[in-house]
């Protein structure tokens, strides 16, 4: 028998990323699960001090939970890039500032590369990683992680998605993140099994929790 809980009830998204949110909602809808997000019933945002990129979703879900004595959803992920040892990483949001300036982000990920001489794309790779963490109001946790490899392009390509997708060619593919639409990017059934990083974590969640 499956030691996985499936989820009924209501769920509190545990972000204040817009982008996030609306690409969690877009991933729950066809469950039917309502939810509402923590930027929307205006929790605090807990300190990320994990190290690890699941470390931050627990801490994330956890908070929510504790807020709203719901059970709640936190996603933490990132991009990180080998040749710069696996930065931006957790600290992905971080690198672009006060102001969320992707831009800014990049062309720090570009000149950190060109320093190291890394032009060729396979000095270039670098994958997503997405974190998931459902925390119910008991303690019982489930946890997820999705990846999809890929490479640091240059100059960043298109205006779809948020943060570094307009950088981010994944393998197997020949426009970026920031070309796909939605549906293109995270790939889920029945059109696919799941492309993005969070598709990807999100199809293991929803199989062990939703269906
Ligand atoms: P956090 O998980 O809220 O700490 O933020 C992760 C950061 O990683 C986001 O703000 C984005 O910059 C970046 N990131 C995570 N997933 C994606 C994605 O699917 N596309 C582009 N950037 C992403």
């Amino acid at each position: 028998m499956s030691q996985h809980r499936r989820l009924t009830g209501p769920l509190v998204i545990a972000t204040h990323n817009p982008g996030k949110l609306a690409e969690m909602r877009e991933l729950l809808s066809p469950y039917g699960i309502e939810a509402q997000s923590a930027g929307e019933l205006g929790l605090a945002e807990p300190d990320e001090t994990g190290t690890t990129f699941d470390a931050n979703a627990r801490i994330k879900a956890l908070a929510a939970m504790k807020a709203t004595g719901l059970a709640a959803f936190a996603d933490d992920s990132g991009l990180a890039v080998d040749a710069l040892n696996g930065d931006p990483g957790i600290y992905s949001a971080r690198w672009a500032g006060p102001d969320k300036d992707f831009r800014f982000a990049m062309n720090r990920i570009q000149t950190l590369l060109i320093e190291k001489g890394a032009k060729a794309p396979e000095q270039r790779r670098c994958h997503f990683v997405a974190a998931l963490c459902l925390a119910w109001p008991d303690g019982h946790l489930e946890e997820f992680e999705g990846r999809v490899d890929g490479v640091a392009v240059w100059p960043p390509r298109g205006d779809a998605g948020f943060g570094y997708d307009p950088l981010f060619l994944p393998d197997g593919h020949n426009r970026t993140f920031g070309q796909m639409s939605a549906l293109e990017k995270h790939g889920l059934p029945p059109h696919g099994m799941g492309l993005s990083h969070r598709a990807r974590a999100f199809v293991m969640l929803a199989d062990a929790c939703l269906r």
